[in-house]
């Protein structure tokens, strides 16, 4: 035995070489280390602290808190050693060298797992296992090459965010069992809406920016036909059509299905070749419905497109819900992230201040952790009256203090996760101006990524100028270099996509993503919403789809 100066002892243990995979996975688990010798012997060296919390881990989860109320120490060991897995995940994923991903087809990872949930329950060191294997094969979501989706990276004050919330484990829908988180969501929700441009409204945080879409939609059809919530389609007594972009995500045309319109309702208004909507188009289809008897009342324009980013043209748009009386929601799930910007704000969000009703999601541009979605209304009291049920178990007016702060009344949910405080203490963390820095950097290396590819157009084909950090392209494999730009050349182009998409999967080391649209093929999307993105990474996204792709 001999002390290695760093305040634990390490024993160093022979081991035969059968023994050796139980070691190395006790070792994995410890953070210890192992060697093996030419004879087939594994060497291996422990803390001598980390003997004592092996025997200890051999013991079940009925050992620790709360089960055993002696239980604390092993409790704390067991955690720390959670954590200890976690922190290793955090250090990898940061670490560039390290792949962004070990893809497995399904049924080879099936094998590489032991999911099976077994009679008698486990060690305490199983579970560590079972903790760290499923990292293993995680996709590191927030590894700097990883640009696949609308949420990518890993804040880490938002996550510790996140810890606490799962420590805390309350529920969001009375002021009596989650009082400072309820308090949380009235500064943060006015906050928000302050940076929308209303001094009064109301909002809440749901599960989801399509969760979001849908209360902005209950909500219109309630002002509108106020009885709709008792007597059901009686009240309205004709068909309601809701219009929005042809580039708007999947989740309005959704409520027209999920509330009894019907998709047909939905109208579907073409947008500009930047992917706008066309505000004379959305006229035209509004009379040609009310021509058929119909009843228009519901308009959604969207701030940050999901596919290419675009801003529908909020002012225009509102004019003509004022013509005609429609309620004006713009889903900002994508863009409202840059109201927190000077320079970015208008105009591609001017005029926002003139809608009924506004969906953001922090979970995605701000980097709030999953999940992080708000949905806003300038007019207070609609969201209660529109889905208030006074469940008298939870919802008693008789209470100790002013039952206003019991906010499950107002959801559609009744248990409600608590999504505010990561939130929260992220704003705490980075101030106003910070998340203000934070979206013009990602717009900055949006245009940097924009600039390369410019550079390097015998490689790469811009497809548009974005407005946000949606970057859409075609990579040039060495064949169609020289090919004149038609639809024929778009059509190989987009037949490499799901190849090259492959390709970056199989090696481990870049995620983007691909799809096609009205317009085009296949095509590649890349998303700058990470903070740990710098230039170089762009470089390297870059350099290796062009290693991954010439040949194509
Ligand atoms: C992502 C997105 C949504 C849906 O948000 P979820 O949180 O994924 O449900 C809605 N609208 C737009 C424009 C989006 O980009």
């Amino acid at each position: 035995m001999e002390d290695f100066g760093f305040g634990s002892r390490l024993i160093v243990v022979v081991a035969r070489a059968s023994t050796r995979r139980v070691a190395q996975d006790r070792l994995h688990a410890t953070g210890d280390f192992a060697v093996s010798t030419p004879e087939g012997f594994l060497v291996y060296a422990v803390a001598a602290t980390a003997i004592a919390v092996d025997v200890l881990f051999s013991h079940k989860p009925s050992y620790i808190l709360p089960q055993n109320v002696e239980g604390y120490p092993a409790t704390k060991e067991f955690l720390m050693k959670v954590v200890d897995i976690l922190l290793d995940y955090i250090k990898a994923e940061n670490d560039r060298g390290t792949k962004v991903l070990e893809f497995h087809h399904p049924n080879d990872l099936m094998q590489l797992l032991d999911l099976e949930l077994p009679d008698n329950g486990l060690t305490l060191q199983q579970l560590l296992l079972d903790c760290s294997t499923t990292l293993k094969y995680q996709v590191k979501t927030g590894h700097p090459h990883y640009f696949n989706q609308l949420s990518c990276g890993l804040d880490v004050v938002s996550m510790a965010g996140e810890w606490l919330t799962a420590t805390a484990n309350t529920n969001m829908f009375t002021y009596e069992i989650a009082p400072v988180f309820i308090l949380m969501e009235h500064v943060v929700l006015e906050k928000m809406r302050e940076l929308i441009g209303w001094n009064t409204g109301d909002s809440i945080l749901a599960p989801g920016g399509s969760i979001s879409n849908l209360y902005a939609f209950l909500a219109a059809r309630h002002k509108m036909f106020p009885q709709y919530k008792v007597r059901g389609l009686a009240a309205v007594g004709g068909q309601l059509v809701m219009f929005t972009s042809d580039q708007c995500h999947y989740s309005v045309k959704s409520c027209a299905s999920v509330c009894g319109l019907g998709t047909d309702n939905c109208v579907m208004v073409p947008s500009d070749a930047a992917g706008r909507i066309i505000p004379s188009k959305l006229e035209e289809l509004i009379l040609e419905r009310k021509a058929m008897g119909h009843i228009p009342f519901f308009v959604n324009a969207t701030a940050g497109t999901t596919v290419i980013g675009a801003f529908d043209p909020i002012p225009q748009i509102a004019d003509i819900c004022q013509k005609y009386n429609l309620w004006l929601h713009v889903d900002a799930a994508w863009g409202g992230g840059l109201l927190l910007s000077k320079k970015y704000r208008h105009p591609r969000l001017s005029g926002i201040e003139r809608a009924d009703s506004v969906t953001w999601n922090p979970h995605k541009l701000m980097g709030a952790l999953l999940q992080c979605s708000t949905i806003h209304f300038k007019e207070d009291g609609l969201l209660i009256s529109c889905n208030q049920m006074s469940a008298e178990y939870l919802f008693m007016t008789d209470k100790l203090y002013d039952v206003q702060y019991d906010t499950g009344d107002k959801v559609i949910q009744c248990g409600r996760h608590n999504d505010i405080f990561k939130l929260w203490l992220q704003w705490r963390a980075k101030g106003t101006d910070g998340f203000e820095k934070l979206m013009d950097r990602l717009m900055e290396l949006t245009e940097y990524m924009v600039k390369r590819i410019k550079q390097m157009s015998d490689k790469f084909y811009l497809i548009l100028e974005p407005e946000l950090v949606n970057v859409c392209f075609w990579y040039l494999p060495t064949r169609v270099r020289n090919m004149p730009h038609t639809s024929e050349r778009e059509k190989i182009l987009g037949e490499i996509c799901p190849i090259l998409k492959g390709r970056m999967m199989q090696s481990g080391t870049l995620m983007v993503g691909y799809q096609p649209d009205d317009r085009r093929p296949n095509f590649f999307r890349n998303i700058i919403s990470s903070a740990a993105v710098t230039e170089a990474d762009i470089d390297f996204l870059l350099a290796e789809m062009d290693r991954l792709g010439h040949d194509l």
